[in-house]
Parts: structure tokens; C-alpha cells; sequence
């Protein structure tokens, strides 16, 4: 038996059941919405946005455990207003006539009661055109009267020594940077929903004037201009630079943002920001279709980047789902999913073979000359013309220059296009050289494109078999001797839901009686497959996503292996007509930019880039 417990129900006496104090049930409910100095200046710059700031400052001491403090230009609250606002269940946002529509941070009247209750509390406010401000303040879940104070405009908060009155929870609190990082954090995602108003977070652990940790100025223009600009800010305009724009719509949801070329992965899932109506959520279902839209593009260790905000009508999402309100539960799902994966898959398609600047901006930024630093002078004897010429002749030139054709090596013997070749004006521009049997380099009007061959021609050979397989369907081979699956309770009616959408895929399945299936048809392509896991397979992913990309996976990663044998080698040696051939396609394929594993296919290097590289620049 457990030893702290009290045996209830054994002993004579019965448990005596007390109606608790307001404090603590203010300290319970904090337990919920205050998890540590973050979460408090989460509540706090969401009541700061929710009163119609468009300046936001933000302090904190010690990690946010000694000071918070949030001032914002809001509209303030009178001083009779004051006591009701640090009471539980208090709040000037919703009437509670219907719980479903709520178009506001905050609903549930009690953030600041729970702040009050679990630290020192200070409210200062002054409502626009009224003569002067005032301040309470609470301790412990003590409230001391209304008093006079000086407060030009909007609401400051402030809360001290967090935790004070519950110090079980300070043990749980990591290091002030740690603190400090989260606070950041919670400030930045806060920020990308907001682009007009402007959010200053200062550390003023060592003085009050303290150090600017992080500061965003308030955006101008359009929704994209200005959401392009607070991202560039905060994601860095390598980011805004990589990413397309999003903006389609589906069933009464919208979906706005960017999201990043492929080729502009990370190893981690840290650089996806998702919002449904503003409200930063980190959400399973989301972050799963964001995975799905990028699956034919990226391994399965890499992750897409992306911010991402789904706007619509409060009624298709409950956003009452979680203390923090970090969840939401959308009222269709499919819908929700659906907009995601498609509209990502359609935005990347029409990107076509564009692909990331990065490998080529960081492969520039390994040779910049440092800009500072005395000016570095080359010096070499000039050799003669004549002495070039044979240096040409010897060697397998990158370009031939004109005329030299006859003298080049067998490997960059080509056709030389003409120089005003209207070829060069297509983005990927006129094939003039194969090097190292693996490279095509071509010329462009303003700059030299390098073509991976292997990595590219495998990409357009899947691309290609999986538009036979959509226009065709895929394939099935029937089992001589169905095989008899036996499955968890439940599972069976949970594949059985999905059968006709796994038909399509060439996977036929028949209820067996029971808990168990029989296989009748597997998908050709597959060759030999493990029924059991492949079933199981799909089960995880229903449970994980609401429906199964499992097969459809699979598939594709058989096409990509497929496509890999059948693309041409490295190490072949190509003609001017294959080149050109290859750059025509891959401009004409969606997705050719990246190879099936998110690499680039192609890097480009401006003239400007090449400039830079020399230090002419
Ligand atoms: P909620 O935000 O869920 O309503 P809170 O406890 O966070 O609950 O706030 C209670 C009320 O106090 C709010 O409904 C609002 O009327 C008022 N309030 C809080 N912070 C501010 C602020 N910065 N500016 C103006 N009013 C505020
Ligand atoms: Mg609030």
C-alpha cells in the first residue's frame, strides 16, 4: 500500500471533504497556465495584444523568476476595473453566451489571478483621454486597495519573484538562460502573428535600463509585404528568401505564409511555426500534414521549415482544449489537413525547378574576401596569348572559347551556342560544357548554372513514373494464397474504413472474421512485402494523422529507388543535344530542383556571385 496515501475508506472515520480557500484554488489553477516565467509573459503580451497594442516592451530579471514586466499603448483599464480584472473567472472578453466564438487571446479570466496568487503582482493602467492612472497590486493572493499612479498611456504589469508563494515549483525551473531562451521564444512566435506592432524584450538582470534582447519595429504594407518583413526579421532573410508564398483557401479555412524550398531543410523540427487565428499552437495534426506536404521531397530526417497561419471563422476551431490554449481541435480535421497538404504540395509544384540560393550563398560566403582587412594584391607574369592558347589546348577547358573547339577535350566537345542564343534566356541557360563526367554547366544571361546530372535525372525519372502511376494506377499483383492477418481490437474496422482509398494503391483487403484481415492483392511494384508490417504500418499512421500516407510512402520510396537505377549514372559523357535536353525538362518539371533526398539538382551563381568571388566587389 501505498504509504503517503491516506486509506481512505478502510479507516472508521470517513474523509472530511472542505470547500478550499480562493487562494488556493487560484494556486491550483496557476499550476495549469503558469508552467514557468514564459507562460506568464505569454498571458501578458496576449492581454497586451487583446487591449489593441501596437507597442509592446517587454523586461525580465533573472531568467523572468526575480522581474516580468509588460508595458503596451493599449487601451488601459479604469481604476473600478482593476480588483475585477485580478479576479478568477473575470474577463472583459467574452460573455459566455457561446464559447465557440471567441475572436480573443484570451476567454477564461485567469491569468492574472493566477499570477497574483503565485507571485508579486502589480497592475498600473490608465484609459485613453481619462486624467490619471491607476495602480493595485497583490501578493500571495493578497489584494491591497486601489491607489493613485502615474501612467501616461496603456498597462503596465509587473510581476516579482515568481513562484514565492509555491516553492515546489521554483525547483522545476531550468537556468535563467534557459528561462531567457523560452521567454524569447514565446516573444518571436507572438511577433510573426503580429507584424504591425512593434515588441522590444530587454534583460535588465544587471541594471534597469538594461540590454535589448530582441527587438521587432512595427511592419508596413500589405499582409505579405509585412508578414515578409517580421519573418526576414525573425526566421533571418535567408528564410523569406528560400520560401514561397502561401494563399489558398479551402472550405470556409485560409491558409497564408511561407514555407521553405525543400532544399532548405533542417535536421530538427525547430524552424515550424504554425497559428490558427493568430494563436501560436504546436499542434500533431498540423505539424503531421506539414510532414506529409514535404514527404516526396525530404528523407525522413530531415524537416520543413515553414510559418504557416490558418485563419477561419471561430466556429470551425475549439480553441477551449488546452489550459495554455497551445491546442486546438479544428471541427473538421480532413479539412484542415487537406488545405495544408495540398496547398503546400501546389505551392512547391508551381515553384517548379527552383531551388534553394543557399548552397551557392554559403559556398560564396566560405570564400568572401573579409571586407574589412587591407585590400589583397595578386601578382603574376602575364603569359604571352600564344602561351594560352596551348595552356587551352592542353587542358579540358570549363568554356571553350570561340573558336577553340577543334583543341578541346573529347569530354567538353561541344556545339557552342551562339552568344545571343535565345536559350540563354531560359533559367537554366545553354549547356556549354560537361566536366568531371557528372557536371553540366551552362551559361545563363546574368550568370553559370551547375547541374548535378545523376541527382537531377533521377528526380525527373520519378517525377515521371509517378505521373504513369497517377494516370495508370498502380499495378497489383494477386497473392496465390491470401494471407490472414491478425490484428488488434479495433484495427480491422479502422483499415476496413480506408480499404477502397488502399485499393487505388494496389493493396486489397478483406475482412477474415474477427480481428483479421486477409491480403488478396499487394502493390506490384513493392516485389515481395511483409503483410503484417506493412499493415501495421498503416494502422500508425491512421492513429498518428487521421488517415494513412503509409502505403503511398512506400510506394514512392520504391519509385525513388527505381527512379535511381534507371537515371543515368554519373560518369557518362553526354552531347551538347542530351545537355540541352536535360535543362529543358528540368525547367519543365515541378520539383526538379531538389533530388529525391532535398539536395539541390542545380546550383546557380550570378555574375555578380562570381564577382564576389574574385573580390571585385
Ligand atoms: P482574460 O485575458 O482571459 O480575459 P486575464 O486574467 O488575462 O483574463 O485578464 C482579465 C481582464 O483584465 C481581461 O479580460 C481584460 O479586460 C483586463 N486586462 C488584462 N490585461 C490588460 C491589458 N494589458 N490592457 C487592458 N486590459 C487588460
Ligand atoms: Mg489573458
Amino acid at each position: 500500500m501505498n504509504a503517503t496515501r491516506p486509506n481512505i475508506g478502510q479507516d472508521r472515520q470517513l474523509p472530511i471533504i472542505r470547500q478550499l480557500d480562493e487562494t488556493i484554488i487560484n494556486r491550483i489553477a496557476a499550476g495549469e497556465v503558469v508552467e514557468r516565467p514564459a507562460s506568464a509573459v505569454k498571458e501578458l503580451v496576449e492581454n497586451a495584444l487583446d487591449a489593441g497594442a501596437t507597442r509592446i516592451e517587454v523586461a525580465f530579471a533573472d531568467g523572468g523568476k526575480r522581474i516580468i514586466r509588460v508595458s503596451d499603448d493599449g487601451c488601459g483599464m479604469s481604476a473600478s476595473d482593476l480588483p475585477l480584472a485580478l479576479a478568477r473567472h473575470a474577463t472583459s472578453k467574452i460573455d459566455g453566451s457561446d464559447l465557440l466564438d471567441i475572436r480573443s487571446f484570451g476567454f477564461r479570466g485567469e491569468a492574472l489571478a493566477s499570477l497574483g496568487a503565485v507571485g508579486r503582482l502589480t497592475v498600473t493602467s490608465r484609459v485613453r483621454h481619462s486624467s490619471e492612472a491607476a495602480r493595485i497590486a497583490v501578493t500571495g493572493g493578497e489584494m491591497a486597495p486601489v491607489s493613485p499612479a502615474a501612467l501616461a498611456r496603456g498597462t503596465v504589469v509587473e510581476l516579482r519573484d515568481l513562484f514565492y508563494a509555491t516553492p515546489a515549483r521554483l525547483k522545476f525551473m531550468r537556468t535563467d538562460r534557459a528561462e531567457a531562451q523560452a521567454i524569447t521564444d514565446v516573444i518571436k512566435r507572438l511577433a510573426m502573428a503580429e507584424p504591425a506592432v512593434s515588441f522590444t524584450l530587454r534583460d535588465i538582470t544587471t541594471d534597469g535600463e538594461g540590454r535589448i534582447t530582441f527587438r521587432a519595429d512595427a511592419e508596413t504594407g500589405d499582409l505579405f509585404d509585412a508578414l515578409r518583413g517580421r519573418l526576414s526579421r525573425i526566421l533571418g532573410s535567408e528564410f523569406t528568401e528560400n520560401a514561397i508564398a502561401i494563399d489558398t483557401e479551402r472550405d470556409g479555412l485560409r491558409l497564408t505564409g511561407f514555407a521553405a524550398l525543400p532544399t532548405y531543410s533542417r535536421g530538427s523540427a525547430v524552424a515550424q511555426y504554425l497559428f490558427v487565428n493568430g494563436r501560436p499552437v504546436r499542434d500533431k495534426l498540423l505539424t503531421g500534414a506539414l510532414r506529409a506536404a514535404y514527404m516526396d521531397f525530404l528523407s525522413r530526417d530531415r524537416h520543413p521549415a515553414a510559418a504557416l497561419f490558418i485563419d477561419c471563422d471561430p466556429q470551425l476551431v475549439d480553441v477551449n482544449v488546452h489550459p495554455a490554449k497551445a491546442e486546438v481541435r479544428f471541427r473538421e480535421p480532413g479539412t484542415a489537413r487537406g488545405l495544408i497538404v495540398s496547398g503546400l504540395r501546389h505551392a512547391l509544384a508551381d515553384a517548379g525547378h527552383r531551388a534553394s540560393s543557399t548552397v551557392a550563398g554559403a559556398t560564396l560566403g566560405a570564400f568572401r574576401p573579409e571586407p574589412s582587412g587591407p585590400p589583397r594584391v595578386y601578382q603574376m607574369d602575364r603569359p604571352s596569348p600564344g602561351a594560352l592558347r596551348s595552356a587551352y589546348a592542353a587542358q579540358a577547358p570549363l568554356v571553350e572559347p570561340e573558336g577553340f573547339a577543334e583543341a578541346a577535350s573529347p569530354s567538353a566537345r561541344i556545339e557552342p551556342a551562339p552568344a545571343d542564343s535565345p536559350i540563354q534566356d531560359l533559367p537554366l541557360g545553354a549547356a556549354r560544357a560537361q566536366v568531371h563526367e557528372n557536371y553540366v554547366i551552362a551559361q545563363t544571361r546574368d550568370g553559370i548554372v551547375i547541374v548535378d546530372q545523376h541527382a537531377a535525372h533521377e528526380r525527373l525519372v520519378y517525377e515521371r513514373l509517378k505521373r504513369q502511376m497517377a494516370e495508370n494506377g498502380v499495378a497489383a499483383q494477386a497473392l496465390l494464397i491470401p494471407e490472414i492477418v491478425e490484428l488488434g481490437e479495433g484495427d480491422c474496422a479502422r483499415l476496413m474504413a480506408v480499404s477502397d482509398e488502399l485499393r487505388l494503391l494496389g493493396l486489397t483487403i478483406e475482412p477474415f472474421g474477427g480481428s483479421a484481415v486477409a491480403v488478396r492483392e499487394t502493390p506490384a511494384i513493392l516485389g515481395e512485402v511483409n503483410a503484417k508490417a506493412l499493415l501495421s504500418d498503416i494502422l500508425d499512421e491512421i492513429a498518428d494523422l487521421g488517415n494513412s500516407t503509409a502505403l503511398g510512402a512506400r510506394i514512392d520510396a520504391v519509385l525513388s529507388r527505381v527512379a535511381c537505377h534507371g537515371s543515368i549514372r554519373s560518369g557518362r559523357q553526354m552531347h551538347a543535344e542530351e545537355m540541352n535536353a536535360l535543362l529543358r525538362e528540368m525547367e519543365a518539371t515541378p520539383h526538379s530542383g531538389q533530388c529525391n533526398h532535398g539536395r539541390p539538382t542545380y546550383v546557380e551563381l550570378k555574375l555578380a556571385d562570381i564577382e564576389r568571388l574574385f573580390g571585385r566587389t
